[in-house]
């Protein structure tokens, strides 16, 4: 369900450009929100998120999609931790659907799903590695990087219970908003994916935004 927020920009306590294929790490204080913008349209952000105070509790499809009966994340989603924890809330949302089934790219998968060569291409799964290589300081290892949230990602689950990755339901400016119920990491990679529609093979900059 589409719901706009009630946030205005120049309130804004954080604000930084995610650059095409880059990556973000931070942390999110319980009741702060915490805003992801599509600035060109088109794009994927593969997110994970994890209790600040124990990486070990991390964000959980299978949790979130059991406690809310569906598979689509939207307003009002509660996004659960492998402890069944509500981590946050989706509490504005302007494109209306979000997938969590889909996973993030890697090279493993670049390589089954399309072609030997494409083995060495950037991928999601580099841009988490090397974001948690860069900053120990948030203690999550290789063995916390699990399943993730694909916002603004299209990624149908047809009649017969099939997936596919199709082109994206996003636009210039469409965004996702979240309110955090803990300390929160985010880490997002900003999908540098050129072999599927979901960023319509052309990878453009992800926005975040925060408010106390
Ligand atoms: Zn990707």
């Amino acid at each position: 369900m589409t719901i706009a927020s009630q946030q205005r920009e120049e309130n804004a306590v954080f604000r930084q450009l995610i650059d095409a294929g880059d990556h973000y790490i931070g942390t999110v204080k319980a009741g702060q929100t915490i805003r992801i913008v599509d600035v060109e349209g088109n794009e994927a952000a593969d997110t994970l998120f994890f209790n600040a105070a124990d990486p070990s509790e991390r964000y959980s499809a299978m949790d979130t999609v059991r406690e809310q009966g569906k598979v689509y994340l939207t307003t009002g989603s509660e996004l659960r931790s492998n402890l069944t924890n509500v981590m946050l809330t989706i509490s504005a949302d302007t494109c209306g659907r979000h997938d969590t089934l889909g996973g993030a790219c890697a090279s493993e998968s670049n390589t089954v799903r399309y072609d030997l060569e494409k083995r060495h291409m950037h991928s999601c799964r580099d841009n988490w590695m090397l974001a948690i290589a860069n900053h120990p300081e948030y203690g999550i290892t290789k063995r916390d990087i699990a399943h993730n949230i694909n916002f603004f990602m299209n990624v149908p689950v047809t009649a017969n219970g099939e997936l596919y990755f199709d082109d994206g339901i996003s636009g210039p400016g469409k965004y996702v908003e979240m309110v955090a119920a803990m300390d929160v990491v985010v880490l997002i990679s900003n999908c540098p994916q050129l072999n599927n529609p979901c960023s319509g093979f052309n990878p453009t900059p992800l926005e975040v935004l925060i408010w106390d």
